[in-house]
């Protein structure tokens, strides 16, 4: 690990101004993934700024009815948070399919939505990776990509991101809010946060240099079924090779994101409208630009079988 600087942020405005003055500094909160990218030499920060003091911690009714949920609220405070539970159930579902009870404790709500992609040559700094170190090239094309993209890359990379949490906020139509080095506040569509690569790889979100994840909002609850299936090759502790966040109307229409397939949580609005007619015709419109490599195309027929097997469930759980 390379020596770094370290300071603890007074404010969320004061943290985006540290960060924004120090080339390359990054804010840290569980440190989670940081610590191990750091420790592997992916990321070299030369400066941290710590955000424990910052009070955004908080799960809070929104004047609408919605929920907004602060930037450093652990997964599990979270998921087992009792209106979560109740309203937002494909939330709780979908983070107790990720990772570790104890990584679960440290891991916050905006660092989940920042985790970077697990793809293999990401964290091998032996290998080409336009994500890592631009125009280098990318391994993983030509490669071994079966846990790789189908939908959403592009030439210079096809990682995926890989959380559960982010796919349920996105099937829930989150939002995300910040505040950037000058106090300016914005509100950003998770369906807008995390860019696809294009020929910027290197870049995972649309965020400025130095602005800060405040809190996440989720609209009014949804009422409908909420099913989070993660398939995987490990029964836990293992990234999805595809996931289905859904929540299911009594009509048979409703929302639904796909993880494990994208560079970003995948959901097509005008795919859902096909939902009464079954997992075939969702798929069709959700993976209509697919670009599978050889060894991932496989992902195409699971995202329908898992779908199917979702909307099974639902069907059963109101016979
Ligand atoms: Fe790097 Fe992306 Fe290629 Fe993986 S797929 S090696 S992250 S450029």
């Amino acid at each position: 690990m390379r020596a770094f600087t370290y300071e603890r942020a007074t404010s969320p405005a004061q943290a985006a101004a540290a960060v924004a003055k120090a080339p390359g500094a990054r804010f840290i909160a569980g440190g989670t993934n940081l610590l191990d990218l750091m420790k592997l030499e992916v990321e070299t920060p030369p400066h941290l700024v710590d955000l424990r003091d910052l009070g955004l911690n908080k799960i809070e009714r929104t004047s609408d009815g919605g929920l907004r949920i602060g930037a450093l609220v652990t997964n599990t405070d979270l998921a087992s948070h009792d209106r979560v539970r109740r309203d937002y159930g494909v939330l709780t579902r979908a983070i107790v399919a990720g990772a570790s009870g104890q990584l679960r404790n440290k891991a916050t709500t905006a660092g989940n939505l920042l985790q970077r992609t697990r793809c293999p040559y990401f964290y091998d700094t032996d290998q080409a990776c336009n994500k890592r170190k631009p125009g280098s090239g990318c391994a993983a094309i030509g490669g071994y990509s079966r846990q790789l993209g189908v939908i959403g890359t592009s030439q210079h990379c096809i990682a995926t991101y890989p959380g559960d949490m982010a796919v349920a906020m996105r099937a829930l139509g989150a939002n995300v809010e910040t505040v950037d080095a000058g106090g300016a506040t914005r509100t950003i569509s998770l369906g807008e946060f995390h860019r696809l690569p294009g020929d910027t790889p290197h870049l995972d979100t649309v965020l400025k240099p130095g602005e800060l994840i405040t809190a996440v909002t989720l609209p009014r609850p949804v009422a409908g079924t909420h099913v989070y299936h993660k398939v995987r090759d490990r029964a836990s502790y293992a990234y999805a090779l595809v996931s289905v966040a859904a929540i299911i109307r009594r009509d048979g229409t409703g929302q639904v994101a796909i993880g494990g397939i994208a560079p970003r949580p995948w959901r097509v609005e005008a795919a859902e409208a096909a939902l009464p007619q079954g997992a075939k015709a969702v798929t069709a419109r959700l993976l209509a630009d697919a670009r599978p490599t050889k060894d991932n195309a496989f992902k195409l027929p699971l995202v329908e079988r898992t779908l199917a097997a979702v909307l099974a469930e639902v069907k059963e759980a109101r016979a």
